[in-house]
């Protein structure tokens, strides 16, 4: 089952991801994650990736195709995927359709988070994030250990420098511009769009994500 995750920055798409991605036994992959690990290996995509998503831009399409190709292809990812932060522009919505025909698939559920302006940047800026492992706290402050970090050496939260007050402004200009026209996208495409309603509590929200994959 080929899952894509939507919805704005902030709106738990990807926390609640991780836990679709569990109860169907597949993994995630988020293009956010992979760039950053990326940037910090300081690898040329990287070095390249990092200028734009530090001004909250979107990275070039060629480079988050070439991100989706290997994520589809990894034998790891033969029962499916859930792809976080994948599809942010219709040509990427269009390039993944080509990508999952080719080896015999189709996006089977695309999950809409959705959740008002206000609540997002108050989230955003008050998120730390694990440097290593790349798990996000609320209410937790930079420069803490992160003492259940799985990564060795155990990582230590930072902010991200997108999730300064102008950087999440930027992003969210970015999200309604660009990748808004994917819900849309979908939807004239026979999209099976479930739209999940991201206030709430973490265990109410998940339960509306998990009856949206029938489990
Ligand atoms: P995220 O962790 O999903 O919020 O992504 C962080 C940043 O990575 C974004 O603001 C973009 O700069 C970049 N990025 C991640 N996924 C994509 C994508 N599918 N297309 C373009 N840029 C992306």
């Amino acid at each position: 089952m080929i899952v894509v995750l939507l919805g704005p920055p902030g709106s738990g798409k990807g926390t609640q991801g991780e836990r679709v991605a569990a109860a169907l036994g597949v993994p995630k992959v988020s293009t956010g994650d992979v760039l950053r690990d990326a940037a910090k290996a300081g690898s040329a995509l990287g070095l390249e990736a990092k200028a734009y998503m530090d001004r909250g831009d979107l990275v070039p399409d060629p480079v988050i195709l070439g991100i989706m190709k290997e994520a589809l292809s990894a034998p790891a990812q033969a029962r499916g995927v859930v792809l976080d932060g994948v599809v942010r522009t219709v040509p990427q919505a269009e390039g993944l359709a080509r990508v999952a025909a080719e080896i015999g698939k189709q996006v089977d559920v695309v999950l809409l988070f959705e959740i008002a302006d206000e609540a997002l940047v108050a989230r955003l800026s008050s998120r730390t994030t694990c440097g290593a492992c790349q798990t996000p706290f609320a209410g937790r402050q930079p420069g803490e250990a992160h003492a259940e970090c799985t990564a060795r050496p155990k990582g230590t939260l930072v902010r991200r420098a997108d999730d300064e007050p102008d950087a999440i402004r930027n992003r969210l200009r970015v999200y309604k511009a660009q990748t808004e026209p994917v819900v849309a996208w979908y939807r004239s495409h026979g999209g099976n769009v479930q739209s999940i309603d991201g206030v709430g509590s973490f265990e109410d929200v998940k339960a509306r994500a998990l009856r949206a994959v029938g489990r």
